[in-house]
């Protein structure tokens, strides 16, 4: 994944933020704070995919 790809792509952005990135031997911080961040960027990601649908509808509304 290349930054421009996080940029475009907020979901999967998030899914290596959550999943992929090991924040506490590559960020410092500590693994209470990690499970804070993960617990808001989890939240976040929920509700993206529930607007995913309308986002979607405007691209196929763009596209066609
Ligand atoms: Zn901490």
């Amino acid at each position: 994944m290349t930054i421009d790809d996080r940029r475009t792509d907020p979901i999967s952005a998030l899914e290596v933020m959550i999943v992929e990135t090991d924040w506490e031997k590559e960020g410092g911080f500590c693994p209470d704070c990690v499970k804070t961040w993960k617990a808001i960027w989890t939240k976040d990601r929920e509700k993206i995919w529930k607007n995913l649908g309308d986002w979607l509808g405007l691209d196929v509304d763009a596209e066609s």
